[in-house]
């Protein structure tokens, strides 16, 4: 043993408590089907949940596919309720890559490590201290909340919100609008720390590309080879560059963006405007345009056998409504030899940026970090808003943290070396406590 920097628990705030108990639990989606399930934090965060008064309500809806739904019930019956989600499950981590152990929930620097300490357990730990805030205290929240912990996020929802909102939409009965993850933490533009609040995502388009061609032995002359027509089918889609168009979202952002830094959007164009905004442009570039990255090849199980199959998964994020002119471009890229599946498809989203809802986010930012201004901005990835906006619900990113300058949060999502600093925890626990109580 050498010197340990972990802090003493009870220096610790119950917020990173509660987020490091849940990274520890190795809730890791594989995507297609494979994962090591959520019943083990549906269990945990079950039992915060009960431990308040609450009757939280467990859905299995396949083995090991576990999410958590309660209501609490609001001072004002009348108004409509408000769901505050997270999901469980993680995506994977490679231990190797990592100067921590992902799934070590270890504490140093000030900050908590680990694969979900920014998607999402911190702001699965911060609804429940935010809600054992207000009800401990003998209070209620402004109206009804549906509270949910869905399974399976990180594989597009199938066995988390889409199954709960096909075969349960009543427990979302009277709710229209929700908040969770990806919006309502801070970026540092210039030197002025604003927040980004997340009021739109892009449509998520998951194919798969298959290239068929001859068995052989890999001495032989063969031109009919499934390996190198997936090869160029993958790089002309890798390769693609999707053309900027600017939503409303974007438009108004990047216009924010420009009067912050002092630069004349008229002379400044979107990429570079977005560039300018440092590691914020992680968040803000891919936004611009439809995006279309390889991720995963499979050809293959021997160094002198051609395959007579080769398969790559493509990940497409496009803008709002472009899905099926994306699709036929995509078709055309590749031509007709290459077979294009589509393994899994969802909505794109946008709201606008006004109303009771975001005014109130607003305020109570505002009250916690005055001065910082609040800007609107459409996620370039998906989250279970998708699966609630089926039920006319309107979603939005807003898991307050307010973050130091020098910390690339970008690259923390889905990243290697996953970290949040343990005051923006604190943060996120008081601002989410007064929104709840006040809204
Ligand atoms: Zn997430």
């Amino acid at each position: 043993m050498g010197m340990t920097t972990e802090p003493a628990d009870d220096s610790l705030d119950e917020t990173a408590i509660i987020a490091r108990d849940l990274i520890r639990m190795d809730t890791t989606n594989y995507g297609e089907g494979k994962s090591n399930g959520e019943v083990e934090a549906a269990e945990y965060l079950s039992a915060k949940l009960t431990a308040m008064g609450l009757e939280p309500e467990m859905f299995e809806s396949a083995k090991g596919r576990v999410s958590v739904v309660a209501r609490v019930e609001g001072a004002d019956p009348a108004k409509p309720a408000l769901v505050v989600h997270g999901h469980t499950d993680v995506v994977p981590a490679q231990p190797d890559n990592w100067s921590v152990d992902p799934f070590g929930g270890v504490i140093k620097d000030g900050l908590l490590w680990g694969r979900g300490a920014v998607d999402m357990k911190n702001m699965d730990a911060m609804i429940v201290t935010a809600l054992q805030d207000i009800l401990g205290s003998g209070r209620q929240p402004a109206r009804d909340l549906v509270i949910a912990f869905f399974a399976d996020e990180e594989a597009g929802g199938v066995y988390g919100a889409h199954y709960l909102v096909d075969r349960h939409p009543e427990l979302f009965a009277g709710a229209t609008e929700a908040i969770s993850e990806v919006g309502g933490y801070s970026v540092t533009l210039g030197n002025q720390r604003s927040y980004l609040l997340q009021t739109g995502e892009k449509t998520l388009l998951w194919i798969k590309l298959v290239a068929r061609g001859v068995a052989a032995h890999g001495s032989r002359y063969i031109q009919d080879n499934a390996v190198t027509k997936l090869a160029e089918a993958v790089a002309k889609i890798g390769r693609r560059e999707w053309p900027i168009r600017l939503t409303e979202t974007t438009t108004a952002l990047l216009a924010e963006v420009a009067r912050i830094l002092g630069k004349d959007p008229e002379k400044v164009g979107p990429d570079e405007l977005a560039i300018a905004t440092g590691t914020a442009a992680g968040f803000i570039r891919a936004t611009l345009r439809t995006t279309s990255n390889p991720t995963l090849l499979s050809a293959g199980y021997k160094h002198n056998v051609i395959p007579d199959t080769a398969e790559a998964l493509i990940d497409i994020r496009t803008l709002p409504g472009e899905e099926d002119a994306v699709l036929a471009e995509v078709a055309d890229l590749v031509g007709p030899d290459i077979e294009v599946v589509v393994v899994h498809r969802d909505v794109g989203l946008e709201t606008s940026f006004d109303g009771p809802l975001i005014e109130a986010m607003i305020a109570t930012l505002n009250e916690h970090d005055p001065g910082a201004p609040v800007l609107p901005y459409l996620l370039s990835g998906g989250t279970d808003n998708k699966a609630l906006s089926k039920l006319g619900i309107t979603g939005y990113g807003f898991a307050p943290l307010k973050l130091p300058a020098e910390l690339d949060f970008p690259a923390m999502f889905h990243g290697v070396d996953e970290r949040v600093p343990l005051d923006a925890l604190v943060f996120g626990r008081r601002v989410l406590t007064d929104l709840l109580l006040n809204y």
